[in-house]
């Protein structure tokens, strides 16, 4: 079968630039792909094609080898050594970057990776967000190995080239007419193997070690807060950078106040006696004072007060603080003696017109809608 020619297969011209080759072969491969057409072998033919005139006209060497000699320049195809030195093969992935960019990525990493991040789940009390603290805290990780340098080879020895996949890290496969690349299954994608591992860390690098850290906690922080020590993560691999520690805080239920972003709320109850004579109560607050909250004469259940700047200090707001929200239910007692029910008939007997605007209001109403039916 006579192979067509690339520039036809792109369905561009022999003069055109660069971009329009990416672009003819972007629009024919979205096209083309096996994954939209299962199946399909002239697609799959096709797409084979645009693959392989791409990976030629893209390169500018190998386009100008192709512009003097034909398919002669490249004689072998897919997968062999033409006489320009061509190695086909190992460009077909980066056909594959082209269309997914996230293996370019991946690539230039593939030797020093960087360490894995940290989760360290941190639980504080309200007083503590509050207030603000230093907290230590103790997280067991993987660090470098003193001995060897992270690099796990016993001293005065060398880590080798993986002969498996020649230090690349990745060998490749060839499946159907995909090649696909995986990590090298004998250095683990390292590209070297130690040949006499270091005693103390066994070959990995890597020795487990509880670290302490300090960790400031800003005051007014929030359930969920996030914090990320840069770098204080798992160390890395081959001398990569290490990752980082994120902290999530969780602050622990208060027994007294809940909290709604910067304001705090409490609920004190209060006797019946007090709701109908008024007094003065005292509240504690989370700054470990205590404030008196003068309540009126007549004051009814459910009723707020507000305490101005009582509330949680106002993160990196230097130094502003939300409210205190006190709200008061009216207990009805309960375990009468017998002479608490005498006072209370006496004390409704008494009560006068105009004592429970509540009740009355509610009772004419409902009078008015009983007579209307
Ligand atoms: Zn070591
Ligand atoms: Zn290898």
């Amino acid at each position: 079968m006579s192979k067509r020619d690339y520039y036809e297969v792109l369905g561009v011209h022999r003069e055109c630039q660069i971009e329009d080759v990416k672009a003819a072969y972007r629009k024919l491969a979205k096209e083309l792909h096996p994954d939209r057409n299962p199946g399909d072998h002239t697609c799959e033919h096709k797409f084979k094609e645009i693959n392989e005139a791409y990976d030629v006209l893209k390169d500018p060497d190998k386009r100008a080898a192709y512009d003097r000699f034909g398919h002669a320049a490249f004689d072998g195809g897919m997968g062999g050594r033409g006489p320009a030195g061509f190695d086909f093969s190992a460009s077909f992935t980066d056909v594959f970057d082209d269309l997914f960019g996230e293996f370019m990525g991946a690539k230039r990493t593939r030797r020093q990776n960087r360490g894995g991040d940290l989760r360290y789940n941190l639980e504080i009390t309200l007083e503590g967000a509050y207030r603000g603290k230093s907290a230590e805290i103790r997280v067991p990780s993987l660090i470098a190995c003193a001995d060897c340098g992270g690099i796990g080879a016993a001293p005065g020895t060398k880590p080798e080239t993986c002969a498996t996949c020649s230090g690349h890290g990745k060998v490749r496969a060839t499946q159907g007419f995909f090649t696909v690349e995986r990590t090298c299954p004998k250095c683990r994608g390292h590209g070297r193997v130690v040949r006499h591992p270091c005693k103390t860390c066994n070959g990995s690098g890597h020795v487990q070690k509880e670290r302490t850290l300090a960790v400031d906690i800003p005051p007014g922080v929030e359930e969920g807060t996030r914090i990320r020590l840069s770098g204080e993560g798992q160390a890395g691999f081959n001398g990569g950078p290490p990752g980082d520690l994120y902290i999530f805080l969780s602050i622990s239920p208060h027994p007294f106040f809940q909290r709604d972003g910067h304001d705090l709320y409490c609920r004190v109850p209060i006797s019946f006696a007090t709701a109908g004579l008024g007094a003065e109560i005292e509240v504690p607050t989370l700054a470990g004072g205590r404030v008196h909250i003068n309540i009126p004469e007549g004051t009814q259940t459910g009723h707020q007060f507000k305490l101005r700047g009582r509330g949680m200090p106002i993160l990196r707001s230097g130094g502003h603080y939300g409210d205190l929200f006190v709200e008061v239910r009216v207990e009805t007692p309960v375990k009468l003696t017998k002479r608490q029910k005498e006072l209370l008939r006496t004390f409704d007997d008494e009560s006068a017109q105009g004592s429970q605007p509540d009740s009355e209001s509610f009772f004419a109403r409902m009078k008015e809608f009983l007579g209307g039916a």
